[in-house]
């Protein structure tokens, strides 16, 4: 296996060498008066990353996973009804999470490959008079079938129907890769992880927090400690953090959020969208489907693509990493065996791209899928000649 390779897996996505450097720094004291010069500008940038102006952005030493909890631990109460639908394993989890801690789940069950039902949340909480309802909880980009959801839809529905539940948004496997607007949106929660469109280590939760999200910590009953948002923003406040925070993470996205910014958060969007597009070209000319059932759902991070009956695809991630030492995202929950993935989120470029598809295609030829060498990739070829950024070079086709 050789580590020369990029990683295809959704996250955690390739570190870039300049924030492998970053984050090789000695120990310092996080209690010293200088911890603050790190830690403002850091939660000042994330908020520009978010898209948001009135919320707080805090972030905890933990993965994901923990920024959920964090999030309905300290907004909700045992008991509370939430509204969430399950399209996907990362919805799934969601569900899992939500009911461990004693909510009252209400799951609308979806065919995966759909995304959140912005008519269906407008139905249900049109129904729900007495307001029982406290949340609304969607997964921006459900990593498992590669679909975006629409969150402005879901937030018109929650208007439309006058109805004051919160809006909570997993954005893990989107922000800092897709287009994501805490403000416009009317996200009280959002939440997201340092490993995956942050180009870093895993093991930093980054979760967005509303003011009505705060207002809602006053009543909150769940148990909490560790991922207190109380705690958390009162030592921010006057520049440190409660506990040991994870500091060479921090300097990590210190430079994650300078080269974000750098290349301007537009243009990461446009390199994601751009490179997503070669993709789907290539899977379009293997001559096999995306989960995603229609083009607007189409994620820009992550492909998952079904194998031809009676391919395990398994077998097919198997070959490419023992025989070419490359990584490709496994079918998850229900897709296991019948669809792979292919991640094109955080530090990727086009020709980077294109090694993946040429990996994955040499895997298919020895598996017997019936593609030819080189379909994909010149399909991936012909879509990022044609978008590349300097069409002034273009020569005879
Ligand atoms: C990666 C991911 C998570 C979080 O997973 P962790 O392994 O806990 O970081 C949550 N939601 C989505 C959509 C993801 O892609």
């Amino acid at each position: 296996m050789s580590n020369q390779n990029p990683v295809f897996i959704p996250g955690p996505t390739n570190i870039p060498e300049r924030l492998r450097h970053a984050m090789n720094v000695p120990t310092f004291d996080h209690r010293a008066p200088d911890f603050v010069d790190l830690l403002d500008p850091l939660l000042s940038d994330l908020k520009t990353v978010f898209k948001t102006e009135t919320s707080h952005v805090v972030t905890f030493p933990a993965s994901g996973t923990g920024g959920w909890e964090a999030a309905i631990t300290n907004t909700l109460s045992p008991g509370d009804r939430v509204l969430v639908a399950r399209y996907g394993m990362f919805s799934h989890r969601w569900i899992d999470l939500c009911e461990r801690h004693g909510l009252d789940v209400e799951v609308i069950e979806r065919p995966w490959g759909e995304g959140a039902p912005a008519d269906l949340f407008a139905e249900r909480l049109a129904a729900d008079g007495d307001h029982a309802i406290k949340a609304v909880l969607v997964t921006h980009n459900e990593t498992a079938t590669g679909v975006v959801s629409d969150i402005a839809a879901v937030r018109r529905a929650m208007d439309a129907s006058g109805h004051p539940a919160m809006l909570y948004a997993d954005c893990v496997s989107s922000l800092a890769s897709m287009d994501f607007r805490m403000d416009e949106w009317g996200v009280d929660l959002a939440v997201s992880g340092s490993q995956k469109g942050f180009m870093l280590a895993t093991g930093m939760a980054v979760v967005g927090v509303s003011e009505k999200a705060v207002a809602a910590m006053d009543s909150a009953a769940c148990p909490r400690c560790f991922f207190d948002f109380r705690d958390m923003m009162g030592a921010n406040a006057k520049g440190g953090y409660p506990y040991t925070p994870p500091v060479q993470l921090l300097h990590g996205l210190r430079a994650s959020l300078d080269m974000l910014l750098e290349e301007g958060l537009e243009a990461v969007f446009a390199r994601h969208a751009r490179i997503a597009g070669g993709v789907r070209a290539a899977v379009d000319a293997w001559g096999l489907t995306l989960c995603a059932k229609s083009p607007d759902l189409y994620s820009d991070t992550v492909s998952a693509i079904y194998v031809p009956e009676g391919f395990d695809s398994d077998a097919l991630t198997e070959r490419a990493f023992g025989d070419y030492g490359v990584s490709f995202g496994v079918g998850l929950g229900e897709m296991a065996g019948k669809a792979f993935r292919i991640g094109h989120l955080g530090s990727l470029t086009d020709v980077m791209a294109l090694s993946g598809l040429a990996a994955i295609e040499m895997a298919m030829k020895d598996e017997g899928y019936p593609i030819a060498l080189g379909s994909g990739v010149a399909a991936a070829q012909e879509h990022y000649r044609a978008t590349r950024a300097r069409p002034d070079m273009k020569e005879a086709a």
